[in-house]
Order: structure tokens, then C-alpha cells, then sequence
């Protein structure tokens, strides 16, 4: 499995990457998270990043790109992964096709987790993170008067909010999804990888949501499906409006014997079947026509050597 997980920020990508995690046994691998990582270890990369990160702009894609070839170089992605937040603009995925295509690995799926606005703003302000474990909580659904510490820790560390995570730079991040994330699903779609869930609910519903997804026929399929309905009103309009649809489609019979005639090697079919065939009757009479023409005129040769004959 090579999944991605396609959403705005507060989307449940993490949350449910984590549940994938444990289920199919394959890693996550979040930008976000390898960013946050290289601004607290204070690298040049992250120094790099971190204004692009607090301002709610996306980081530049040479960056984000250095640090995905490294990871997905690591032994652990061999066997699958879950990208989360990445790709988050198309020159992103562009360059993740060519990556996965030199290893002959391309991606196996893409779900897009779609959440009304509403409710991203308030699973951002609300979401909570243990920085030992990386597990994300969200207040509003934790127990009331429960303490924001995280229940995998044996310590139990304080949760701590991202700083990213304050009202100013959603609305921010959020445009950027927009403008730059969003072309994403017409891009996969094409590809015919896209799945799309509402991922608003419960989480676990979420997560059956989303395994059922990947298990699942891809959009492309259903605008297929699609495409055929619309092709089916246009005739019904055009017949009502008195145009006539001038194909036809060729009956199971036609289909068959057509089928026959393409297996049989040309030299043996016979000039009556060749014949039979529109196309082979207009390449015959083209230059037959042209032969006529240049051709001197029969008859007079005809009787020139007739009344040749007859004074001898
Ligand atoms: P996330 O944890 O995925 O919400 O990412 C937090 C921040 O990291 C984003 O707002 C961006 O500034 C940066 N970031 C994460 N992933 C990418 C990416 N693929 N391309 C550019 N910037 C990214």
C-alpha cells in the first residue's frame, strides 16, 4: 500500500494515519511532522522553514522534496507507507511520480478526507499533541475535566498546542489548501487513484470509512459511470429536440464478426469478402479508375489491328 492522504489542515490526516499505522503495519510519513522535528533540533533545514511554517505559507518545495527523498530512502517504507501532507502542491507531485516511478513503486491510492469549514476551524483550535509520541487529541472530545496529557506515554506528559494551530494562520493555511492543495484531486483523479470520504463523525467510523475507501473502485471509475448517464440524456434531449444520433452502436454479432475478420490474415481473404468491406472497395476503385485513364483507348488499337488483319 502506497497511500496519500489528501485534506485541509485539521482534516483527521494525522489522527487517522496513526490508525492505518497500526492496522497495516506501514509507516506515516508526515512533513509536518519532519519539519516540526528539524525547527526543534534547530538544523539549517529546519531554520529554513520555520518562518514559512508559523506565517501558515506552505515551506519550499526543495526542502520538503530533500527531506521526503531521504525518508522514503529509509528500509521501513520498502513494504508501503501513508504520506500525510504531502504532496500539498502539484510541482510536489509531480516530482513524487518521478521519485516512485524510477523505483518502479507508484502510489496505490489517494483519499481525499473532505470536512466542512466550521468544523476544521474548530478541530484546529482544539487539537492538542504529546510531543513524545506524536499521538493528537482534540480538548472538545476529550472526557470533561479529563487533564490534556497523553494516555500512551507512561509519564503521561503535558499535551502541548502547535504554535501553527492559532486562529491567524488558519485562515491562512487554509487558503493555501485552496489555491494549492486542492488542484491535487483533479490531478489524482485523472490518474483514476482518488477515493473520496467525509470525515466528519466519529473517529472510528472515519477509520472503516477510509479502509473501505482503499479497499474501494477509485472516482475515475464512477465518472465513467458518470459520463455514461450524461451521454444517455444527451441522446434522450437530442432525439427530443428531433436530431437523429447518426452512431449506432454495433450489436454483439457485428462486434464478434468484426472481431473474426481482424484475425484473418489479409492474403487469404477472398476479393467477394474483401469486397464486402467499404474501405477495401474505396482503395480498390481509386486506382483502377486512375489505370482507366492513362490507359490509350482500347477500341482503337482493338480495330487498327482488326482491319489490319482483314487486308492481309
Ligand atoms: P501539517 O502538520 O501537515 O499541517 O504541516 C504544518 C506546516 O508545515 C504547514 O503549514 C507548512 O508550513 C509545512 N508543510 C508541511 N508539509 C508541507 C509540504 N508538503 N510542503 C510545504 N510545506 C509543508
Amino acid at each position: 500500500m502506497r497511500i496519500v492522504l489528501l485534506g485541509a489542515p485539521g482534516s483527521g490526516k494525522g489522527t487517522q494515519s496513526q490508525r492505518l499505522v497500526q492496522r497495516f503495519g506501514i509507516p506515516q510519513v508526515s512533513t509536518g511532522d519532519l519539519l516540526r522535528s528539524a525547527v526543534a533540533r534547530g538544523t539549517p533545514l529546519g531554520l529554513a522553514a520555520k518562518d514559512a511554517m508559523q506565517a501558515g505559507k506552505l515551506v519550499e518545495d526543495s526542502i520538503v522534496l530533500g527531506m521526503i527523498r531521504e525518508r522514503m530512502g529509509d528500509a521501513d517504507t520498502a513494504n508501503g507507507f501513508i504520506l500525510d501532507g504531502f504532496p500539498r502542491n502539484l510541482a510536489q507531485a509531480a516530482a513524487l511520480d518521478v521519485l516512485l516511478g524510477q523505483v518502479g513503486k507508484p502510489l496505490t491510492a489517494v483519499v481525499l478526507m473532505e470536512v466542512d469549514y466550521a468544523e476544521l476551524t474548530r478541530r484546529i483550535a482544539g487539537r492538542r499533541s504529546c510531543q513524545t509520541c506524536g499521538s493528537v487529541y482534540n480538548i472538545y472530545t476529550m472526557p470533561l475535566g479529563a487533564q490534556p496529557r497523553c494516555q500512551n506515554c507512561a509519564d503521561h506528559p503535558l499535551l502541548y498546542q502547535r504554535p501553527d494551530d492559532n486562529e491567524e494562520t488558519v485562515v491562512q493555511r487554509l487558503r493555501v489548501y485552496e489555491e494549492q492543495t486542492r488542484p491535487l484531486v483533479n490531478y489524482y483523479r485523472r490518474k483514476g487513484l482518488l477515493r473520496v470520504i467525509n470525515a466528519q463523525g466519529e473517529v472510528d467510523a472515519i477509520t472503516q470509512l477510509l479502509v473501505d475507501a482503499l479497499a474501494a473502485r477509485p472516482e475515475k471509475a464512477r465518472s465513467k459511470a458518470a459520463k455514461k448517464v450524461a451521454k444517455k440524456a444527451a441522446k434522450k434531449s437530442a432525439k427530443k429536440s428531433g436530431k437523429k444520433s447518426t452512431k449506432k452502436s454495433p450489436s454483439k454479432a457485428a462486434k464478434k464478426s468484426a472481431r473474426k475478420a481482424a484475425r484473418k490474415p489479409a492474403k487469404k481473404q477472398s476479393r467477394k469478402t474483401a469486397d464486402k468491406s467499404p474501405v477495401k472497395r474505396r482503395r480498390l476503385a481509386k486506382p483502377a479508375r486512375r489505370t482507366v485513364a492513362k490507359k490509350p483507348p482500347r477500341k482503337a488499337t482493338k480495330r487498327a489491328g482488326t482491319r489490319r488483319r482483314t487486308r492481309r
